[in-house]
This record gives C-alpha cells, sequence and structure tokens, in this order.
C-alpha cells in the first residue's frame, strides 16, 4: 500500500528529559495547531519525584464525526515513555508545521503517559508494580498460573548472579528459549515485586482505555491503533509486532496496511513471545474487521540485558532502604529503554513516520 512520507529533516530535541518537561512541550505544541481538538487529562494517583501530579493527557485532533481514528499511545510501560512520547512531538512538530497530511473523515488520538508514574519514576510499571501490558484479563476469574516463573523465583532475587545464570542457562537447555523467555516476561500473578506483575484489578491505563473507546463511541469507528514501546530487538530497529490471532481480520489489516515487515509473536516471528494480559486485548474485543493495533517495539540491547537490568529494578524497590541505589539504577534503566544516542533516536523517529502514514492511509 503506498502512502505519503512526511518530509522533514529529523530533530532529536523532541526527546525530553523528563515526564514533566515533555508534558510541558506537548503542552505548547497543542497550543499552536489550528485544527480542532480535545484535551482530555486522566488524573493518576500518586506523585512524581518532585511532587508533581501524573496524568495521562490525551488529545483528540480533527474532526469530532471522523469515521477513523489513528490512535497513538505513549508510555504504555512507563519509562518507555521517554520514546515514545519524543515520537507523538515529533508528529505535533509535522502538523503544526503542515508538513504532514492527515486524511478526509480522520482523526488523531494522542494518549501520552498511559502509565505516569512508571514514566516519572523511569520504571516500567505503575506505583504498585503493576505492568498494565498483562494486566488485561478478567479478574472474575481465577488468575492464570506461571508456573515456570514461580520454579524460578527463588534464584531471581539473590544478590549474587551466578546461581540465577546457572538455573536461568539450565531452564533454557531443558525447556528451549521461548519457554524461558515466556516464565520470565509472559505475564506472572503470583509476586506482586516481580516485574511482568499483572495485577489483581484494572490498572490506570486500562480505565482510561476503557474510558476513551465509551467517550469517542470508537467500536463504531475505523482504528489504527499503535501502540509504542521499546527494549526489545535489534538496536534501533522499530518491530511492527501484530497480536491478533494470525487468521483473522485484525491480522489481515496489519500485513495490508504494514507489509511484510509485520510480525506475529504466536507465529514465533517476533522478537517478542505470547503474553498474557495484553493491553491489546482491550481494543481488540471493540474492533471491527477493518481496524487492528500494533506495538511498534523499538529494540536497543539483549533481552538477557533486559532481564537483568528489570530484575535487579525490582530487588531495589522491594526494598527500603536503598534510595542512592534507585537513583543510580534509574540512570541504567534510562539507558537501556531510551539510549541518549543520537543515531538511535534518529532511527525511532524516521520509522515511527513511516508507521504512523502508513497507519493513517491503512484506515481509508
Ligand atoms: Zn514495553
Amino acid at each position: 500500500m503506498s502512502y505519503c512520507l512526511p518530509f522533514a529533516a529529523i530533530d532529536t530535541r523532541v526527546f525530553s528529559d523528563s515526564y514533566a518537561v515533555a508534558l510541558q512541550c506537548r503542552a505548547e505544541l497543542l497550543t499552536k495547531l489550528s485544527c480542532p481538538i480535545q484535551s482530555v487529562p486522566y488524573l493518576c494517583s500518586g506523585t512524581g519525584p518532585q511532587g508533581e501530579q501524573l496524568i495521562t493527557d490525551t488529545v483528540w485532533i480533527g474532526p469530532e464525526n471522523a469515521s477513523r481514528v489513528l490512535v497513538l499511545i505513549a508510555g504504555t510501560h512507563g519509562i518507555e515513555g521517554f520514546a515514545g512520547s519524543a515520537v507523538q512531538l515529533d508528529m505535533l512538530n509535522l502538523l503544526v508545521e503542515g508538513l504532514i497530511d492527515i486524511p478526509d473523515h480522520t482523526a488523531v488520538l494522542m494518549v501520552h503517559a498511559l502509565t505516569p508514574w512508571g514514566y516519572a519514576w523511569q520504571r516500567r510499571c505503575d506505583a504498585k508494580g503493576v505492568d498494565l501490558n498483562r494486566n488485561v484479563i478478567d479478574f472474575s476469574r481465577s488468575l492464570p498460573e506461571n508456573k515456570a516463573y514461580d520454579l524460578l523465583k527463588s534464584t531471581l532475587y539473590l544478590a549474587d548472579s551466578s546461581p540465577r545464570k546457572i538455573a536461568l542457562a539450565e531452564f533454557e537447555q531443558q525447556h528451549g528459549r521461548v519457554a524461558l523467555e515466556i516464565a520470565l516476561s509472559g505475564g506472572q500473578y503470583s509476586d506482586p515485586t516481580g516485574p511482568f506483575y499483572g495485577g489483581t484489578a484494572p490498572a490506570h491505563g486500562r480505565l482510561v482505555c476503557e474510558d476513551l473507546i465509551q467517550r469517542y463511541a470508537l467500536q463504531q469507528r475505523y482504528l489504527a491503533v499503535i501502540d509504542l514501546h521499546t527494549g526489545l530487538g535489534p538496536y534501533g530497529y522499530g518491530e511492527i509486532i501484530c497480536d491478533h490471532q494470525p487468521d483473522s481480520a485484525g491480522t489481515r489489516a496489519a500485513q495490508h496496511w504494514y507489509g511484510d515487515s509485520v510480525t506475529l509473536p504466536l507465529l514465533g516471528t517476533s522478537s517478542s513471545v505470547p503474553k498474557t494480559g495484553l493491553l491489546d486485548y482491550v481494543w481488540h474485543a471493540i474492533m471491527n474487521e477493518r481496524s487492528c493495533y500494533v506495538t511498534l517495539e523499538f529494540g536497543t540491547f539483549s533481552t538477557d540485558q533486559l532481564f537483568e537490568i528489570l530484575l535487579r529494578d525490582h530487588q531495589l524497590w522491594s526494598q527500603d532502604d536503598n534510595e542512592l541505589a534507585r537513583l543510580k539504577h534509574r540512570k541504567i534503566m534510562r539507558h537501556h529503554f531510551c539510549p541518549n544516542d543520537q543515531a538511535w533516536q534518529e532511527l525511532v523517529l524516521f520509522r515511527a513516520r513511516q508507521v504512523i502514514a502508513q497507519g493513517l492511509q491503512g484506515t481509508c
């Protein structure tokens, strides 16, 4: 499918230093837009490191009665909002300068900082340790089990990493790499202090999405949802991950709009393994046959590094008296999820422009 890539220089200054600065830049750009907008902020409980309020800021850009909507989500995983926010700011700049065309009958819904606590504190999860992208399950039923996680748990948080590395290597040798990654990152509901914990009730970001769907009657429109993530896959590459069922209208739409670079965890073609409780499922449930939800995942460093860094993060946050160590670790987290490297940032912005243009064209 042909699409129109915005022709404009890439400017990495859209990568902000903090959640608070990103929010301010965004607010300033929104005042410069000439098209109609509707802002709806969602207050989240808790505060940021400077005592600041935490808000998921949403804005509808374009006609209220648009039959097609591109939904651009940043910060599903808090800290990944650094890159997601930059992508949104880049698109707002292009809109302000008149360098991107939004097709007729189309609106853009930008969701900024879906997990604002994690963004502000530079963690993936929310204040309760919940991973929003494992939170979309039916909480009226018994919680899913992840027996392999429970089996490995005793080695995961040891200060000495050697026994953990041995245990993980043995598990991988016995069950394979995919099984290991599912054990660690597929989602677990038994250990609130551990990573990839899905919680016991709908999290803030899930409630925001459900409210947006209702508020804008999104089930009645054609949707291209792009959920921006970082930290998995090859350095600088933006992988389009589709978690619709392989033989479904959603997958057919994704492949038609975004082409052969679409990958499917359920077919084993993705950097991501199949996971429980994805945010996708809130949207899949209301989507029609001309809609799809994709994750645009920008790679940084290896998956083993990701696991080590996250395990350390959760270890530090489960103890009370090590604020200094947490502060130090925040920098490591930032480096993993949003490297301060102009080349990486340029790759992110270019690929995002490409995928957004494809998504805008797709719903037509
Ligand atoms: Zn993520």
